[in-house]
């Protein structure tokens, strides 16, 4: 596997592929990969010639200097996890090469309402940072696709505007969660949580299915209240259980027969955890 810290060096290896026709799939990530991340290269691998993922922690998508700190790091775990993978390059820049003008005063997107809501009401300015650094690493690599995962939902909508605004012909995929057994979405903050809260963590994933299993016969309403008084009681701070339009998040307040998405926010023991399932 290549390995590239410099700009100038993925850009004559990206250069090179070009004039070979190989189709690129890209990857963004923030390492500590896990499962899911894998996921997301496997797909990348069945549809394109070239494989090319990021190890970035992007400080401007942080709204909390202490999340960024704790952020966990393992780069030479990482590195043996895509060579296992057969993933053809990985892009490792640091800030400085992101950033080289530094992260003050950088340019702002207009994501519309969906910036507003769920993960945008509680973590303000995270898409912005999310668009400020794929922005870089779209223009610099111009894929031919993205592989993004559903476990990060709006973020997979955010990222479609960012490219629209952009004008970019890359084709973002969105590829479905990755769980353990006990249904916990894989995350690479579930490290962070002592074995005891790991266990309680697969509460998020059960008042989901819950939820969804009231859909046939029940009211929306009562089951968020359910599952809130549930969570709550095992210890988590909830910010949000909300259905949406799955196609624009627009609140909704019934179950429908249109596509909707649920998705939550919950704290458990000073870590933020995020999942949604598509109902
Ligand atoms: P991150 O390193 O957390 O920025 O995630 C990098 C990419 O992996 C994002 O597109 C995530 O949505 C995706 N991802 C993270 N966890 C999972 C999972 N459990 N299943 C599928 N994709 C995931």
């Amino acid at each position: 596997m290549y390995i590239f810290k410099e700009k100038e060096s993925l850009q004559k290896f990206l250069l090179k592929n070009q004039s070979n026709d190989s189709s690129l799939g890209y990857i963004p990530t923030m390492g500590a990969l896990h499962e899911g991340h894998l996921r997301l290269m496997k797909e990348a691998r069945l549809q394109n010639e070239v494989t090319l993922v990021s190890i970035f922690v992007n400080p401007t998508q942080f709204n909390e200097k202490k999340d960024l700190e704790n952020y966990p790091i393992q780069v030479e775990e990482d590195i043996q996890k895509l060579i296992e993978a057969d993933v053809t390059a990985l892009y490792l820049p640091d800030v400085q090469q992101v950033y080289p003008e530094g992260t003050d005063n950088l340019e702002l997107y207009d994501f519309g309402k969906l910036e507003t809501i769920l993960e945008g009401a509680y973590r303000a300015g995270h898409f912005q940072g999310v668009g400020q650094v794929l922005s870089r690493f779209l223009k610099l690599i111009n894929p031919d696709r993205m592989y993004m995962g559903q476990k990060d939902y709006q973020q997979l909508l955010i990222t479609r505007k960012l490219v629209n605004l952009l004008g970019l012909r890359v084709e973002i995929i969105g590829v479905p969660t990755k769980r353990e057994k006990d249904g916990l979405a894989m995350s690479s903050r579930n490290a962070l949580l002592s074995d005891e809260g790991r266990d309680k963590a697969k509460a998020i994933a059960e008042s989901m299915q819950r939820i969804e299993e009231h859909k046939r016969t029940g009211f929306f309403k009562d089951a968020q209240t359910e599952a809130l008084a549930y969570l709550e009681q095992l210890g988590f701070q909830v910010e949000y259980l909300s259905l949406a339009k799955a196609d624009t998040l627009e609140p909704e307040q019934k179950f429908r027969d249109t596509k909707q998405v649920l998705l939550i926010a919950a704290w458990l023991e000073g870590v933020r955890l995020i999942d949604n399932i598509l109902l």
